[in-house]
Order: structure tokens, then sequence, then C-alpha cells
């Protein structure tokens, strides 16, 4: 384990941009700390955390000087992985000639700062989708495999994170390059640094950064643990795959869907969903023509339809498809949960609609352990 002094932060932003990266970070733009392209440590949010409740998000400024003491905001890294949009082909006509081709986009070779431990899990969930099956993506494939990776372990934990009891986080455990902890304490203000990769190790070795000290050690791993301590929520997970599988037809269902909007801000927020489709579009003059890939949600009327009409008609199957797909049915498919314990389908719900809470519910009407513990 090496240290990073927070003078010399820019020295590694420095470093991967003259390997040719565009370095994407958290940034505070909106009101919200969202992941973007960043130069130099002021494009950081220095000294801002966020608070985060079902259906709030707040950012406040503290004079800690912190560069990493929010948790997970709103955008997602497959917004840079697998973006929202992608043309998959364009045709144009030409005195009577049709042609088609198929864009050669060349990504820039990204590097991910602030990668968080439950996003590290939600990115090998997307490894799994797009990269391990019969049908590759090659536009994922080689965005995600030209991309250096930096983690940032967790100092704190949001009012809707829950990553503990999903065994996601708050410490990376892997898939990551280098992984920083930040420490801001009795007036030093300084990063642990590990590597995880050889690529992580010849970057370090490049920083020329020296050995942490023991006091160091325990001040990062101490700073972590107090993350793990303050999860905002918990997810009932024993018992809770065969429960879903098991209740279908829950009164809970219902219960949900008369609050759920079906407005699909917590398929688009959350960082394993995966779900698109295609639009079709052709240019007024009849010239040209294209076919993109977009986001799409389980949440959408037209996302289930087939011959003449939806099979999921309704919010309360919509709502059910989701969590069960999520929490149980996505452990037959992919060998794990879809849902990291990020919490932001929570936050950014406008109902304030909870996935912890949905399960403790349904465990609770379905003889299942109940929070009280009895
Ligand atoms: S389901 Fe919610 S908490 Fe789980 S990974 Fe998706 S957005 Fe995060
Ligand atoms: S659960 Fe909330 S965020 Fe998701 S579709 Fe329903 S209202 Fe929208």
């Amino acid at each position: 384990m090496h240290v990073l002094e927070r003078a010399q932060f820019d020295t590694l932003l420095e470093a991967l941009q003259q390997h040719g990266r565009q370095v994407i970070g958290p940034v505070r733009r909106d009101g919200v700390i969202g992941y973007e392209p960043v130069r130099s440590a002021g494009d950081l949010p220095v000294g801002w955390a966020d608070e985060q409740e079902a259906g709030r998000y707040r950012l406040h400024h503290k004079d800690h000087g912190r560069l990493f003491d929010y948790t997970a905001g709103f955008h997602t890294w497959k917004r840079y992985l697998y973006p929202p949009t992608a043309v998959l082909w364009q045709a144009s006509r030409d005195n009577g000639r049709l042609s088609f081709e198929t864009p050669s986009e060349t990504p820039p070779k990204f590097a991910l700062l602030g990668v968080r431990a439950c996003e590290l899990h939600a990115i090998a969930i997307q490894d799994k989708v797009f990269l391990d099956g019969a049908h590759p993506d090659p536009a994922y494939a080689v965005r995600r495999n030209n991309a250096f990776i930096i983690a940032v372990n967790c100092g704190r934990a949001g009012g809707t994170c829950f990553c503990a009891s999903m065994e996601t986080g708050p410490r990376a455990q892997g898939g990551y390059d280098l992984a920083l902890t930040e420490v801001a304490e009795d007036g030093r203000h300084y990063f642990t640094v590990e590597a995880g990769t050889k690529k992580g190790e010849r970057l370090l070795d490049e920083l020329e950064l020296r050995e942490a000290i023991e006091a160091e050690r325990a001040a990062a791993a101490a700073a972590v643990e107090a993350a793990a301590n303050q999860m905002g929520r918990q997810m009932p997970v024993d018992g809770l795959r065969e429960l879903l599988a098991a209740n279908p037809e829950s009164p809970r269902w219902e219960a949900v869907a008369k609050r759920c909007l079906c407005c699909a801000n917590c398929t688009m927020a959350c960082p394993t969903c995966f779900c698109s489709t295609v639009h079709d579009s052709a240019a007024m003059t009849g010239e040209t023509a294209k076919r993109e890939r977009v986001w799409d949600s389980c949440f959408t009327m037209e996302f289930s339809y087939v011959h003449g009409g939806s099979v999921r008609k309704d919010a309360s199957s919509r709502y059910r498809q989701w969590m069960t797909h999520k929490l149980s049915s996505w452990h037959d498919q992919f060998g794990s949960s879809g849902c990291v314990g990020c919490g932001r389908c929570i936050t950014w719900c406008p109902v304030g609609i909870d996935i912890t809470e949905e399960a403790w519910l349904l465990q609770e009407a379905h003889g299942g352990p109940t929070r009280t513990g009895e």
C-alpha cells in the first residue's frame, strides 16, 4: 500500500492523461454529483457531501476539503461503457442506390475515477451480460477493455445505501486497477493507494509514491469500517430469492402499484439494468435513415408489447417483474443478485418507493424475518 498526498493528486490525473486517457470522475453540476470529464482536482466536488433519502437528494458544502465525501449520485458508469443511445446502422440513398454502413466508433480510452465498491460489482454484472454471453456486445467490449478503473473506498455511507447487506461494499474487493482510500484528519489529507492489476502497478511505479506506514493503513481501514457501520438501509436477503419466486400473487404488488408512476427512473438510475429497444428514423427527404439502440425499461407499456398488446399492462405486474428479476430470477440467469445495494432507485424514485422497504414488507407478509426480529 502506498500514499498519495492530497497536494500530489493532480500528478495522478496528469499521468492518466499522458497515457491518452480521458478521465471521467465526479463533478458537481445542477445540484447533483454526476460523472463527467475531469482534468484536474479542481473539477472534483471538493468539500461537497450529499444527503439522500427516499425521493430526496441534497448537496451540502463542508470545510473538510475532501474530494470524495459524496455517495452514489444519479449517474452510473454504464453511461460511458454502455451509452444511452448508439447507432447500430445507417443508410443513405444516392442516385437511387441504397447503401448501409455500421458506424465504426473509436471511443476514448477512459479512466474511470471514483468507482465505488458497489459500482465495481455492477460493472462485473454488466460484463456478464455484455461480454460473457453467446453474443458479446462489441461496442461494450471495446469501451470496457480499454478502461482503467480507479476505485475509491467509501468513507461515508448514504441514507439509501445498503451495500453491506448485499456484500458488495463499502470496501472494493477487486475489479479495479487502483483503489484509493481518502483520509483527512489531524491536519493531514492523503490517500492510501493499492494496485489491483499489472496496469495499476505500472502506474503506481511511475508515480513513485512512498509506502504507507502502519498508522496510515490503520486510518484508511478505520474510514471504510465507519462507512460499513453507517448504512442507511438493510436488505433482508435471507430467503428473499425463494420468497419472491413463490409469491407472484402477493397483495404487496397491488399495494406498491398504487404509488408507482411507472416513470422508469429506477431502471435508468440502476447501474445493473441493461434493457434496450431499437428506434428507426428517416430524414424527411428520404435520403438517410438510421437504427439506434436506446436504453429502455421494463416499466414502460411498450417494453412487453407482443402481438397487439402488452403482457404487463399494469404497474403491479411491472414492479413485480422488476423486483423479482433483480433479487430472485437474476440469480438463475446470471448467478448473482441483480442488485448491488447502491440505493439509487430509492433516492431517485419521485414517490419514494424503497426496494428494501418492499422486501421487508414482503418478508413480513409471507412469514419471513421481521425488522424487529420477532
Ligand atoms: S436495484 Fe436499486 S439499489 Fe439495487 S443496484 Fe439497482 S439502483 Fe442500486
Ligand atoms: S418504482 Fe418509482 S422510480 Fe420506479 S417506476 Fe415506479 S415511481 Fe418510477
